[in-house]
């Protein structure tokens, strides 16, 4: 556990994201719950100079309606438990904008950089894995791209692991698309099973390749 402290931070936004939180248990179970949005910024936090990610709310995020390009500033709290979640601050507050990005038409083509929906939408959707080196790459910017805080029920109500995956929220068709590796979900005592993208299928079922 880490000790907290509060810090201030400024910086370019270079992605806003949907931060969520994944429960797997074997491949029984991959259930995602959507928490707010990632603020990913090029800049400084406290003091120092770097990239790094903000958690904020839905409600911060509507007011403030965060795009790529802004230069924003605020405060944020180191993080109590690190292995739990991605970004590097949490609990935001004094959220300004101090410059307004240029606007930009709504893309036409991925990486789909316009202005991030509600989380109702991402709910909607539903997500499929989403390669690791694709994530950090060209989906990077995307508003579909998602690193999530993944718990592993390792051991029925006695232990659990935890690791970060990456997502795609996006159409089923767009051309940069990658699964990657199946991923495998460990469980005491037994061998690992492999979510190889059949809860993929499950959890997008409700759109076709194009929506
Ligand atoms: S694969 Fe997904 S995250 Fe990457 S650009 Fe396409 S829709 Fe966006």
């Amino acid at each position: 556990m880490g000790e907290q402290r509060k810090i201030n931070f400024a910086g370019v936004v270079r992605s806003v994201q949907p931060r969520s939180n994944v429960w797997r248990y074997r491949l029984d179970n991959r259930n995602h719950g959507l928490t707010g949005y990632n603020i990913f910024l090029k800049g400084a936090a406290a003091g120092e100079e770097r990239n790094f990610a903000v958690a904020i709310s839905e409600k911060q995020q509507e007011k403030m309606r965060f795009h790529i390009g802004d230069v924003i500033s605020g405060t944020g709290w180191t993080k109590k438990y690190p292995k739990l979640e991605y970004a590097d601050f949490y609990r935001a507050g004094s959220l300004k904008k101090e410059k307004v990005a240029i606007e930009t038409e709504e893309e036409s083509a991925s990486p789909w950089t316009g202005e991030v929906p509600a989380l109702s939408v991402y709910e909607w959707r539903g997500c499929r894995m989403l390669d690791g080196r694709t994530y950090s790459g060209k989906c990077f910017v995307c508003k579909w791209a998602c690193m999530a805080n993944v718990t592993i029920e390792y051991d029925w109500g006695v232990s659990q692991k935890f690791r970060f995956e990456s997502f795609c929220y996006g159409p089923k068709n767009c051309k940069l698309y990658k699964m990657g590796k199946p991923r495998p979900v460990p469980y005491k005592g037994d061998t690992p099973s492999y979510d190889d993208g059949g809860l993929d299928e499950i959890c997008t079922e409700r759109r076709g390749d194009e929506d």
